[in-house]
C-alpha cells in the first residue's frame, strides 16, 4: 500500500507542480503526506485527500477566472500566492498523515475517523476561503461581526459559510461510500469535525493570528514585506502565528474532536 501510495502521490504532485498548483517544496511534502495517507489510511483517507486537493485546486481556478473580471481585493493583503508551498501542504495534510500513522500503529478506528475529519476541516476551510472571496458584500469578523476588508483572516461571509459546510459535507459523504466501512455515525462525525475545524480556523485567525501593518503605506496585510516594498510590523495577535500555523491547529483540532467523539461513542 505504501508503494502504491507513493506512486499515486508522485504522479499527482508532479502534475500539480507542472500546472503551478504546488511549488517544488509543496510537491515534495505532498508526496510524503500522500504516501502516508494512502499507505496507512485504509484507502479511504487517500481518496479523501485527492478529493480535497482536486476540488480546492478546481475552485481556486474557477475563482481566479471570476476575479479577473472584478476587482482584485486581496493581492496586497494575503501572505502567499496561488501555488501551495510546503508549509501549506503540511498545515492542511500533516495532521491527516499523523492520524493515519497512529491508525496503522494502534489499529484503533478512532484515528482513521480523526484523519478523515482533519481532511474535512482542511476542505471546509479551503472551500470557505475560495467561495468567501466571491462575496459581493464585505465579510465580517467572526466574533465582533464588524465589517472588515475582503481577504482578512478570521472574517466570515454568508457564501463563505455555505462553502465551509459544503466542503466538510463533501468529504463526509465521500467517506460513507467506503465499502463495508462507511457508516452514518462516521459520516456525521467527519462532518461535525470538519465544520468544527473550519470554524476554529476563523476563530484562531481572528484572535491568535498575527496582524501586520505596512510602515510605509499603512495598509493592513499578512506579508512580512508588503507588496509596496515597505516593512511591516505586528499590530495584533501573537507574532509568529501565521496563516499556516492557524491552519495546522484548526485541522488538528477538527481531527482530534472527531477522534475523541468516536472513542466515547464506539470505544476503539
Ligand atoms: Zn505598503
Amino acid at each position: 500500500m505504501l508503494l502504491i501510495g507513493f506512486l499515486i502521490s508522485l504522479y499527482i504532485a508532479y502534475g500539480a507542480h507542472r500546472r503551478g498548483a504546488l511549488t517544488e517544496t509543496g510537491a515534495l511534502w505532498a508526496v510524503v503526506v500522500g504516501t502516508l495517507v494512502f499507505g496507512f489510511g485504509d484507502g479511504i483517507a487517500g481518496v479523501a485527500l485527492v478529493a480535497f486537493f482536486l476540488s480546492s485546486t478546481a475552485l481556486g481556478k474557477l475563482r481566479r477566472g471570476e476575479r479577473a473580471e472584478s476587482a482584485e481585493p486581496s493581492a496586497s493583503i494575503i501572505e502567499k500566492g496561488d501555488s501551495r508551498d510546503g508549509l501549506q501542504v503540511l498545515a492542511n495534510g500533516g495532521p491527516a498523515a499523523l492520524f493515519c500513522c497512529l491508525y496503522a500503529l494502534t489499529g484503533r478506528s478512532m484515528y482513521l475517523v480523526g484523519g478523515l475529519a482533519s481532511l474535512a476541516a482542511a476542505n471546509a476551510d479551503t472551500w470557505a476561503t475560495e467561495l468567501g472571496l466571491l462575496s459581493k458584500s464585505p465579510p465580517r469578523h467572526i466574533l465582533t461581526l464588524q465589517e472588515v476588508p475582503a481577504g482578512t483572516s478570521g472574517a466570515i461571509s454568508a457564501i463563505g459559510t455555505v462553502g465551509m459546510v459544503a466542503g466538510a459535507l463533501f468529504i463526509a459523504l465521500l467517506t460513507w461510500l467506503q465499502p463495508g466501512q462507511g457508516s452514518l455515525l462516521r459520516t456525521l462525525l467527519v462532518l461535525l469535525g470538519g465544520i468544527f475545524g473550519g470554524w476554529m480556523d476563523s476563530v484562531l485567525g481572528a484572535t491568535l493570528q498575527e496582524k501586520r501593518q505596512c510602515v510605509r503605506c499603512g495598509e493592513a496585510t499578512e506579508q512580512s514585506r508588503h507588496v509596496c516594498g515597505g516593512a511591516t510590523l505586528v499590530t495584533e495577535g501573537i507574532a509568529g502565528i501565521d496563516n499556516d500555523t492557524v491552519n495546522a491547529l484548526a485541522t488538528m483540532l477538527g481531527g482530534t474532536a472527531a477522534t475523541v467523539a468516536w472513542y466515547f461513542l464506539v470505544g476503539r
